[in-house]
């Protein structure tokens, strides 16, 4: 099986150090659900949450993702659609950002994890 790649491992969660196994327990499609995650990997048993309140820094990717998006609606809407009127933009931003919560909150719990969780990648994992 080829090695798995980090932006891989990212955006299907999985856990940094082994890149096999999963960060959440059920999919993310799962509306009441799609926040559980496994405390420790189910591969290399790494402890996810690194410290007490860990994720609690994956709100700023959250945030800024969710800054991405509203720039995104707002290029989109201003250019294509002749500079709707307000409701329009608040409309399409509440919108999306809700129908894309459980994706944007996984990813950003993925991306801080593995930018900021002080985990080093072991490719021994790989053929197990
Ligand atoms: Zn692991």
């Amino acid at each position: 099986m080829p090695k798995r790649s980090k932006l891989t491992a990212i955006v299907t969660a999985k856990c940094p150090k082994c890149r096999k196994g999963d960060m959440f327990k059920h999919s993310a499609f799962l509306p009441h659900k799609f926040d559980e995650m496994y405390e420790d990997c189910p591969v290399c048993d790494l402890h996810y949450e690194r410290e007490p309140g860990f994720f609690f820094g994956a709100m700023y990717i959250t945030y800024s993702l969710n800054v991405a998006v509203l720039v995104t609606i707002f290029i989109i809407l201003y250019n294509f659609l002749g500079n709707p009127e307000l409701w329009v933009y608040i409309a399409s931003v509440l919108s999306i950002v809700i129908l894309f919560l459980p994706f944007v909150f996984r990813l950003s719990r993925a991306m801080y994890l593995h930018f900021f969780g002080g985990v080093k990648y072991d490719d021994s994992y790989q053929n197990k």
